[in-house]
């Protein structure tokens, strides 16, 4: 049973060292080697002494994610597939732009939230990542690409960010303390766990949330988002008030557009009256990105998307289409499908909300 190291900041690698007889003092190096030049292997560690690489080799394990396979389009954006150690599969998105380099990441294997029009939801939750997991992604993808800095992470691929909420904030704390990514530059988007959006506000990280409404009123999100019964509209709303109060930062409304189903102008009325008053907001539309889970669920034409976006723009809201990537191979928000990673992995009823974790779960061994 070996440790994992992706996951410890330094100063755990220095106590994981001391423990296991080694000079502590090295779990500094060992957290820039890991952290700063994203080595995936010992002997990538030329300060250290050939002996302790070996010893080092033998203790623990250096990463969790090992590569599957990586598909490119010609835009650039690149699917990673990763292995985890027991045999799961997540994806994980690199997406270069002109002005940054953004990766897309994910935070559970499958995702237990079951919203009618996503692929993830389909599936089923198989289990929360690790703190070690989830930073995995994106070193793996630094790795790939050492010529360009990684500077943004959206935690928007597979599973529900907020359902995962102690690994989630130990893997944001490495991504800043460790690899340097300012907390800005990182999104965490939700479909609107109202109790874990408080525990968030209450961390008050400069972050940007992401909110998953896509609907304009409770009969409607409720046939899309299950969720939406347990936290209706207004609840959600009140969250993003006192969010928006605890920690000053703007919060993002994801509103994906399906088209006759919540694209129509009766829509675009209602979520310029229900968002007109909502303090510190913008929305951001994303046309659907056709999958195999239901027929009726399509993309709306560009006019439709516009005329939508006229329209709750008229009441003042802030509202821009997100620009897409990657949609060429199916690596866009919601097409990822354990089905197609994996066959035969354990699926779980969706779990009570009183049953997610509120300590971070230990890295398990490799
Ligand atoms: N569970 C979180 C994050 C993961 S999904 C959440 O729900 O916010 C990231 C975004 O992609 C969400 O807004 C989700 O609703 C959206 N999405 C899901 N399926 C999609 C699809 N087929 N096309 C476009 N967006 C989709």
């Amino acid at each position: 049973m070996m440790q994992t190291l992706v996951g410890h900041t330094s100063a755990e690698l220095t106590e994981l060292l001391t423990l296991k007889g080694l000079p502590g003092y090295r779990g500094k190096q060992l957290g820039k080697g890991l952290y700063t030049r994203f080595l995936r292997d010992f002997e990538g560690f030329t300060d250290l002494p050939k002996a302790l690489r070996e010893q080092l080799a033998q203790e623990f394990t250096l990463a969790p994610c090992t590569e599957r396979s990586i598909q490119s389009a010609p835009d650039g954006t690149e699917k990673y597939l990763l292995n985890l150690p027991d045999d799961e599969v997540i994806e994980a998105v690199y997406l270069p732009y002109d002005e940054r380099t953004s990766v897309c990441v994910s935070s559970q294997v499958g995702c237990p939230m079951a919203c009618s029009f996503c692929a993830t939801g389909t599936e089923g939750l198989a289990r929360n990542l690790t703190a070690g997991e989830i930073v995995d992604q994106l070193l793996f993808m630094q790795a790939k690409h050492p010529e360009q800095r990684i500077s943004h992470l959206v935690l928007m691929g597979m599973g529900e960010p907020l359902l995962n909420l102690p690994n989630v904030l130990k893997a944001l704390r490495l991504i800043h303390d460790e690899v340097g990514l300012s907390y800005r530059n990182i999104t965490v988007s939700t479909i609107g766990v109202v109790p874990a959006m408080e525990k968030l506000a209450a961390e008050n990280l400069p972050i940007t949330l992401a909110v998953s409404l896509h609907a304009p009123n409770n009969a409607l999100r409720s046939e899309l988002v299950p969720l939406n019964e347990k936290y209706p509209i207004s609840r959600l709303l009140e969250a993003c008030r006192d969010y928006v109060e605890a920690t000053s930062r703007r919060i993002t409304f994801e509103y994906v557009l399906m088209a006759g189903i919540n694209d129509t102008e009766k829509e675009a009325h209602e979520l310029g009256v229900l968002l007109r008053r909502q303090p510190l907001c913008a929305v951001n539309t994303i046309p659907y990105n056709t999958t195999d889970v239901a027929a009726r669920y399509q993309r709306p034409t560009p006019e439709a998307a516009r005329l939508f976006r006229e329209i709750v723009a008229s009441y003042g809201v802030n509202i821009t289409q997100r620009y897409e990537k990657g949609h060429r191979i199916a690596a866009a928000c919601g097409q990822l499908k354990r089905s197609t990673l994996k066959l035969g992995s354990t699926m779980r009823p969706l779990p009570l909300l009183s049953e997610v974790p509120t300590e971070a779960v230990p890295e398990p061994a490799a």
